[in-house]
């Protein structure tokens, strides 16, 4: 490679590193912060139902303390706060060997790893497209993908604050022309994106009295239609339920699935979006049908 190929792909990666960073708070704290508001909802709700009954009126919820700059990140086994060289992405890591430097308890790999993984995508966008625009938008892209995917696998929710917005993002950036989807395509993408897995939720849904998928399902597929255009869907999906069938029949085996043998669908759909980030819609269906031999 070019040296200022390596210029642009190292800082691609220390970025990537420091949002990968950002990205283990919003992981961890973005479905808690979801829970929190819906008691607060719900406790509010109840209060009103009460006070419309002539009950003695409750004393309002307390608000949510928690968000994604506040409180400082701490040990959850003992409590010890993180200090700023104990938070550098994947060094700390490896200096504290893994482990909480006041009580000693291993740290999950996955700090690092999910850190890593931002690294790797932020620095592949950044050699490709250059500290560009285009290279700024697939970032983007791919931070969003990366925290959908986990946050999905985690607790099978997909936060509207992350899929509509990435929604936004894609119809933008084929409006400005950093992706080379014409607009009209995003647009379509969209709508066809969020209507036809809306469809297969409600067929499902009628001819077995089960629901297959949730609505953040549909709204992440309408983000990736406005990405990559309409006629990426069809590989799109075809990916994602080919690998979601393969690990969903792995963990059967293995019964390793969770309670009710449900496997979140999200992850899958971000890796078809990350396949179709690098190889292109229609190019990464006939290398799959060639692994395949069809
Ligand atoms: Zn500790």
């Amino acid at each position: 490679m070019p040296t200022e190929l390596w210029l642009q792909a190292t800082l691609g990666g220390v970025l990537g590193l420091l949002i990968g960073s950002f990205l283990n708070v919003v992981i961890h704290r973005l479905p808690r912060m979801m829970e929190l508001q819906w008691q607060a909802e719900c406790a509010q709700w109840q209060q009103e139902q009460q006070g419309s009954s002539g009950a003695d009126p409750v004393p309002p919820p307390a608000q949510p303390a928690l968000s994604l700059s506040r409180p400082r990140s701490r040990c959850p086994h003992c409590g010890h706060a993180i200090t700023w060289y104990e938070n550098i992405p994947v060094f700390s890591y490896l200096a504290l060997r893994g482990r909480c430097s006041a009580c000693k308890t291993g740290i999950s790999p996955r700090y690092p790893l999910v850190e890593l993984c931002c690294a790797a995508l932020f620095a592949y966008c950044t050699a490709r497209w250059g500290l560009t625009p285009t290279g700024a938008a697939w970032c983007l892209f791919s931070a969003a993908l990366l925290s959908l995917a986990l946050i999905d696998w985690d607790t099978t929710l997909l936060p509207d604050d992350i899929t509509l917005p990435l929604v936004w993002a894609g119809l933008l950036a084929s409006a400005l022309h950093w992706t080379s989807v014409p607009l009209a395509d995003a647009v379509w993408g969209a709508a066809a994106g969020y209507l036809s897995l809306w469809l297969v939720y409600w067929a499902f849904k009628l001819a077995t009295g089960k629901e297959g998928m949730g609505y953040g399902d549909f709204k992440l597929f309408a983000a990736l239609g406005a990405w990559f255009g309409w006629p990426a869907l069809v590989p799109m999906i075809l990916i994602a339920s080919v690998i979601g069938a393969i690990i969903g029949i792995i963990l059967k085996i293995n019964s390793r699935l969770r309670e009710g043998g449900y496997v979140p669908f999200g992850p899958f759909l971000a890796g078809a979006g990350f396949a179709a980030m690098v190889f292109g819609p229609q190019q990464m269906l006939q290398s799959l049908l060639g692994t395949l031999g069809l």
